[in-house]
């Protein structure tokens, strides 16, 4: 059972989200103390991974986070309406048409090509406001961003340059969460090489996992965006992080089913013993990966009652998903199955769908009761 799982769940919905904001104010805090003289901003795309943009900007921003990153301009625009004054990039770069939308929401392109920065600096020479923006390098994720022989030319074109302000110049890992790669070292040197073409401009690398790198990674700015959100930036090693989001489904029906019986679509999932199954009220369109099915040939998903293992059993349908609650003599109808939380951590979770942490959290469905708690409301 989740913090808030002694609360009585909305009775028109069939499972709930419960946001721990001051968890997520303890591991902004966190991963700024972890990044040292680097400022730490938080990565909230994808209504902060899933989790609620608003109340998790506004949390942020008590724990002191100023810096904020989103992946669309309408996502910039929701951030700007909880947060004046903060510094807002978008990651996704520059969409034809969108300058003045962005230059009134003052939210900040990360430029990732020749023509990005040619229609902002055009823009900015025609209103006559010399607006900030970063330059997005690309170092070898082969995704966005500007190559080194780009950004050279670049900096010595000051009709481009300073037409409008370049504020940041940024890369992106593709293997932070993998500290042996030696991908990482060769980002960094090309991100090095790239960067003496811009001496003072202020640097990022490192998302999440790239903090725990080392201060080579770390530069002026770190990027972290799942480990805010509970995800373990560090795999393989214990995870430093605080759970934020937890999921928890109500009990609809218990009944017992003799063995050799099947349970669920496509009748691949054959009970060995007599079997007291518990059918839950949560599904594939709310998120709840079809992967996580257990069949006769998958060991699928594992659900928690009172922190006690609830397997899962047949496949995950559309609207409700059945657990073996053979050994929960005391899960009834009406119970709260924990489906994320501090027993069934995002990561195993993902790890049980053949998926990761961010794709669980992204996709937290729509039909959900949704809570936030904080310090003065957590009830454990
Ligand atoms: C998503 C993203 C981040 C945050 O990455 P995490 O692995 O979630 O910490 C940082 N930078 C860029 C460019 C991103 O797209």
């Amino acid at each position: 059972m989740s913090k808030s799982g002694n609360r009585p769940i909305n009775p028109l919905s069939g499972a709930r989200v419960t946001v721990n904001l001051s968890a997520l104010a303890d591991n902004w805090s966190y991963l700024n103390a972890e990044s040292g003289a680097a400022e730490c901003a938080a990565v909230v795309k994808a209504d902060s991974y899933g989790t609620g943009v608003e109340p998790t900007v506004v949390a942020l921003q008590q724990a002191g986070c100023n810096t904020f990153f989103v992946a669309l301009p309408e996502e910039g625009v929701a951030v700007r309406r909880v947060s004046p004054n903060a510094v807002i990039y978008v990651l996704n770069g520059l969409f034809p048409g969108v300058e003045s939308l962005l230059a009134s929401a003052q939210l900040r392109p990360v430029l990732s090509s020749l023509d990005e920065v040619r229609d902002w600096a055009s823009y900015c020479s025609d209103t006559g406001d010399r607006l900030p923006a970063a330059l997005h390098a690309e170092t070898g994720i082969n995704r966005l961003g500007m190559r080194r022989e780009d950004l050279e030319y670049l900096a010595a074109q000051d009709d481009l340059l300073g037409a409008f302000a370049p504020t940041l110049l940024m890369g992106h890992l593709a293997c932070a969460d993998e500290p042996d790669h030696p991908m990482n070292a060769q980002q960094l040197a090309e991100f090095e090489a790239i960067r003496r073409a811009y001496p003072g401009l202020p640097c990022s690398l490192a998302n999440s996992s790239g903090i725990f790198l080392g201060e080579a990674y770390r530069f002026d700015l770190v990027r972290p965006g799942i480990a805010l959100f509970g995800g373990n930036p560090t795999p393989g090693n214990p995870n430093p992080m605080k759970t934020v989001a937890y999921l928890d489904a109500r009990v609809m029906q218990v009944r017992t089913v003799p063995a050799g019986e099947t349970v669920g679509y496509g009748a691949n999932r054959t009970l060995k013993r007599e079997t007291r199954l518990a059918v839950i009220a949560a599904g594939y369109a709310d998120g709840y990966k079809r992967m996580a099915s257990n069949t006769d040939s998958q060991t699928g998903g594992v659900a928690y009652h009172k922190g006690q293992a609830v397997p899962l059993l047949g496949r995950v349908s559309m609207d409700q998903i059945t657990l073996d609650a053979t050994d929960s003599p005391d899960l009834q109808r009406g119970s709260l199955i924990e489906l994320l939380g501090d027993h069934a951590i995002v990561d195993d979770v993902a790890k049980a769908c053949g998926t990761i942490s961010y794709e669980i959290l992204t996709n937290l469905g729509h039909r959900y009761e949704r809570v936030y708690i904080d310090r003065h409301s957590v009830v454990d």
